[in-house]
């Protein structure tokens, strides 16, 4: 193929293989967060760029050097979503969702960021993202919590995730705290990279989430957010922590984990994992009480979270290996393999009628017996139906069931009824 016609950098095309894992666990996160009564909502791609620029802010990653901006045919400035979040709260206050009302919305899409692509980092991604709005917690920011405990138990990926927590107090605090800690790091200024030491002038509370372990160890030095809080911060982190005690929930107090954003206050959270590299937050979460005022003119708790999902199905491989995905999510295929084509497509059809939730299939492209029942097997077929005529020159089926490796003969008009009883 000519150069020119691969995918952007960064950008993948979705196979049918890894479409069935990936809608296989899709479908088992929104059954459970129909269990905790959030609803569907869905947001364009593209967004008009200051929406982004105004909410996240000119001195962070995302807006400095990671959107797709452009500018259309009218001289708008559009930016391809680098997250949900903030589309998701134009929405809801654009539609009249969230003032004066609880609301609990999840989306799922692609999100942009022009980010150095490496495995679990790419430049289109998706992302699950879960917001509740008119909550003011700490109850359901712990229900949030709760809620992807119940997903990775589901997914069987309990025992590879680690969930660290932290709070980041109210913004009064932080700036205050902002301070001490700006001075701190200016006198240790040769000990940190130079990312680092560009963050103190831009984001200085960014560099504790530094994966440099000397800057790491010099921050265990420096001054420690949680001396800062205010009472209400102070109180509402020891509650959410004991909530979390009471509902059995493991978890590790993170005192660097952090979010650069003035909008966000008290909890954080992130899901990690061993089992990914260096690409390790699985999700992500936080509480965001002053995002919603930043957009509209009301102020309106909230929290949410947003779950990487090819990270997940990264982790979800690495663990069980494709052949236990295979099984995990078997799906059964009647082929109806046959020279006699006419007659194949209408019982195909007649099954298609009764089982509407089985997937039938017809080979066309014919070949020996053997090459088809390769084929069958190729897609975890469990039953292969054959056509021929018998000497009396009528059409007889055999039913060959490949997990019990048994064959039964039958006439056309019990074939149905054969059927109903393996099926139902
Ligand atoms: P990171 O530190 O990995 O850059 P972030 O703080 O930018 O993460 P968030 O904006 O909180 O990430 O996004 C939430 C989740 O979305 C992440 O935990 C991750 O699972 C996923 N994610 C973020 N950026 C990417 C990307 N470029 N490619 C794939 N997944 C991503
Ligand atoms: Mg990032």
């Amino acid at each position: 193929m000519k150069k020119n016609f691969q995918s952007i950098r960064g950008m993948h095309d979705f196979l049918p293989k890894d479409l069935s894992i990936f809608n296989n666990i899709k479908n088992i996160l929104i059954k459970i967060l129909n269990n905790y009564c959030y609803s569907e909502i869905n947001m364009p791609i593209l967004e008009n760029t200051n929406l982004f620029t105004r909410t996240i802010g000119n001195i962070t990653d995302i807006v400095e050097k990671e959107m797709y901006s452009f500018t259309d045919q009218s001289g708008n400035s559009l930016t391809l979503r680098p997250e949900g979040t903030v589309g998701c709260v134009r929405a809801c206050i654009e539609n009249g969702l969230i003032y004066n009302q609880i609301q609990k919305l999840w989306y799922l899409g692609p999100m942009f960021r022009y980010e150095r692509p490496q495995k679990g980092r790419y430049r289109q991604f998706y992302q699950l993202g879960v917001e509740a709005f008119g909550f003011d917690g700490p109850d359901i920011d712990v229900e949030l919590i709760m809620l992807t405990v119940r997903w990775w138990k589901k997914l069987n990926l309990l025992p590879y995730l680690n969930l660290e927590i932290n709070s980041i107090g109210s913004l009064q605090s932080r700036l205050i705290y902002q301070k001490e800690l700006i001075i701190f790091l200016n006198k240790n200024k040769l000990s940190l990279d130079l990312e680092s030491r560009k963050k103190i002038l831009t984001n200085p509370l960014r560099i504790l989430d530094t994966k440099n372990k000397n800057v790491q160890l010099l921050l265990k030095q420096g001054p420690k957010l949680h001396d800062y809080f205010d009472k209400p911060s102070y109180v509402y982190f020891e509650q959410l922590c004991q909530l979390l005690d009471s509902m059995n929930i493991n978890y590790q107090i993170n005192s660097l984990l952090v979010r650069g954003l003035d909008y966000y206050n008290d909890t954080v959270f992130e899901w990690t994992t061993k089992y990914l590299g260096s690409q390790n937050t699985i999700c992500a979460g936080g509480r965001y009480n002053s995002l919603v005022s930043y957009i509209g003119n009301q102020s309106v708790p909230a929290i949410g979270l947003a779950l990487g999902m090819e990270r997940l199905m990264l982790l979800f491989k690495n663990i069980y290996q494709t052949s236990c995905i295979k099984s995990n999510f078997s799906i059964d295929i009647n082929i109806l393999f046959s020279n006699y084509t006419i007659e194949s497509m209408q019982l195909a059809e007649e099954i298609r009628n009764k089982f509407p939730n089985l997937k039938v299939m017809i080979n066309y492209s014919g070949g020996s017996i053997k090459k088809q029942l390769k084929k069958a097997n190729k897609f975890f077929t469990l039953i292969v139906l054959f056509f021929f005529k018998n000497k009396n020159h009528e059409f007889v089926v055999s039913m060959q069931n490949l997990k019990k490796n048994s064959v039964i003969y039958l006439f056309k008009h019990e074939v149905i009824e054969t059927l109903s009883k393996i099926f139902n």
